[in-house]
């Protein structure tokens, strides 16, 4: 499963350990809304096991990340936000605004979306 940190408050949350909101939950995969919405619809999708960003994803995470797009598509369906649209984003690093170093996909939607991103 990968070694959770101590100090991670997405494996906290993924152990049961920080209290939110689990929309979706597999073997691998966790989602929960996000604690600051920016959008009438906004989940995060996480692996339970610790990965810092995506540049630290390697090639044995392959089926991982199958698994994560899997659960992308399970919460817009449940959110019903499938056929409207929505938008799927991963910051890596702090230029982008990464504040959580636990890899995690937010899925928003619910409102119109904007071009570029800020
Ligand atoms: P980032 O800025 O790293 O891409 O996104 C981190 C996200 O995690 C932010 O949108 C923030 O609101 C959310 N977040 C931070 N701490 C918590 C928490 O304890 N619980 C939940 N549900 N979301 C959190
Ligand atoms: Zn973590």
């Amino acid at each position: 499963m990968g070694s959770p940190m101590d100090d991670c408050i997405f494996c906290k949350i993924a152990a049961g350990q920080i209290k939110s909101t689990i929309v979706y939950q597999s073997e691998t995969v966790v989602a929960f809304r996000d604690v600051n919405p920016q959008a009438p619809v906004h989940v995060l999708v996480i692996p339970r096991k610790h990965i810092e960003k995506v540049v630290r994803l390697e090639e044995k995470d392959v089926p991982l990340l199958g698994e994560l797009f899997k659960a992308i598509k399970s919460v817009a369906e449940s959110e019903k936000i499938t056929e409207k649209g929505f938008r799927v984003v991963v910051n890596n690093g702090r230029e982008a605004g990464q504040t959580v170093d636990h890899v995690h996909f937010h899925v928003l939607g619910g409102r119109p979306m904007e071009w570029p991103p800020g």
